[in-house]
């Protein structure tokens, strides 16, 4: 018998996982790994503009409790693909963590149909707004309580 095989859910949000690692910002190591039909198109991770410091040298660019030095990894993720002439349209992304509004508006506009994250990170407005535009905003972290309940409508707060 041969060892059992990973799902592919683990096996994109471990290179996911993977991508993180080469993050340039500790404040958060997020990776991102854009994929269509079990073939990968891109990776990002979050780090600072080509060719400038990184936070881990300089320190954070802070603004508003956020560090702004960086481009985040959904958002590289979109750019590599960019700059590769890669069309990601009807793609799907996975994220170690659910994105940004600011991410999230460029998923958006670039096509991608479906987010899978990891953990569920800070912007709640993502949700209500994928609903409504058919985006599937889907949490991989089935033992995470914290993660937002995606079937039912109401509060669910807890604690
Ligand atoms: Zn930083
Ligand atoms: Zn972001």
């Amino acid at each position: 018998m041969s060892a059992q095989r990973i799902g592919w859910h683990d096996y994109f949000m471990n290179i996911a996982r993977q991508a993180a690692t080469r993050s340039t910002c500790d404040r958060k190591n997020v990776g991102a790994v854009i994929v269509r039909d079990r073939t990968i198109l891109s990776t990002g991770y979050n780090g600072s503009i080509r060719g400038t410091p990184h936070c881990d040298e300089v320190g954070h660019l802070m603004e508003g409790g956020h560090c702004i030095a960086t481009i985040h990894a959904e958002t590289n993720a979109i750019l590599q693909a960019a700059k590769n002439g890669i069309n990601i349209s009807h793609a799907e992304i996975y994220t170690t963590a659910s994105p940004c509004w600011n991410c999230f508006k460029m998923l958006v506009n670039a096509g991608i149909q479906r987010i899978y994250y990891g953990e569920f990170y800070r912007d709640k407005r993502s949700l209500e707004v994928a609903r409504g535009l058919g985006i599937e905003l889907v949490g991989l972290l089935g033992d995470d309580r914290t993660e937002p309940d995606q079937g039912k409508k109401g509060d669910s707060h807890e604690g």
